[in-house]
């Protein structure tokens, strides 16, 4: 009995636990689920809810004062920001894994998945990022249940193939190009999960910052 139990926990046939919650972190339907949605009282894994903004958020391809946007230009802004979030947390320890999700559902738009070497780094990030703001906006931060990303992660999407779009259920995790990807993780990095190679030494500081970390909210 308690084998079967365990092997259902967290899917569609465990009708207690929150399948979604349990394995994406998210749930559409929140704190109104009729699921239970575990939250762990430790993790080496932290949530910044809804974090990213891209610059095309209300018309793709568009910026907020309707002029085209060159997708080039969205992937520039997209990656100063991963850029910039890496930096600031690996302050707090070694990041295995750093995903950002392209999905379009409120409970997952956004959202920034970072995975800690140690529980205790990630408790020390959640302790610092409480009460601050990022580009003018409170940052969210709660210990997640995530620690498998290959599990969360929509495999039709990387194939470009995923049909259900931004509301698809599982994470489509934004790509970062070869050249960050060498930068923040070395060379010996395979995918964008599980970065045990990665070396604070190969940091240099970009010299446009367009993000603003603070503690007051932007006036
Ligand atoms: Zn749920
Ligand atoms: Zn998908």
């Amino acid at each position: 009995m308690a084998e079967h139990l365990a092997s259902i926990f967290g899917t569609e046939k465990d009708r207690v636990n929150c399948p979604f919650y349990f394995k994406i972190g998210a749930c559409r339907h929140g704190d109104r689920c009729s699921r239970l949605h575990n939250r762990p009282t430790i993790s080496p894994t932290l949530l910044l809810s809804n974090m990213y903004q891209r610059p095309d958020m209300i018309t793709p391809g568009v910026d907020a004062q309707g002029q085209p946007i060159h997708p080039d230009k969205i992937q520039e802004h997209f990656e100063d920001f991963y850029e910039d979030i890496c930096e600031e947390l690996s302050k707090f320890g070694e990041i295995e894994s750093l995903n950002v999700c392209d999905n379009l559902a409120d409970h997952m738009i956004g959202n920034v998945y970072v995975l800690f070497k140690e529980e205790d780094q990630a408790a020390a990030a959640l302790n610092a990022l409480q009460g601050r703001f990022y580009s003018g906006r409170p940052i969210i931060a709660d210990f997640s249940p995530v620690t498998d990303f290959r599990e969360a992660t929509c495999r039709q999407y990387e194939e470009n193939s995923c049909n259900r779009g931004g509301y698809c259920n599982f994470m489509h995790v934004k790509m970062i190009g070869r050249e960050l990807r060498r930068k923040l993780y070395g060379t010996r990095h395979g995918r964008f999960w599980g970065t045990r190679s990665r070396s604070r030494s190969l940091y240099t500081k970009r010299q446009h910052l367009v993000f603003d970390w603070s503690t007051t909210q932007a006036s």
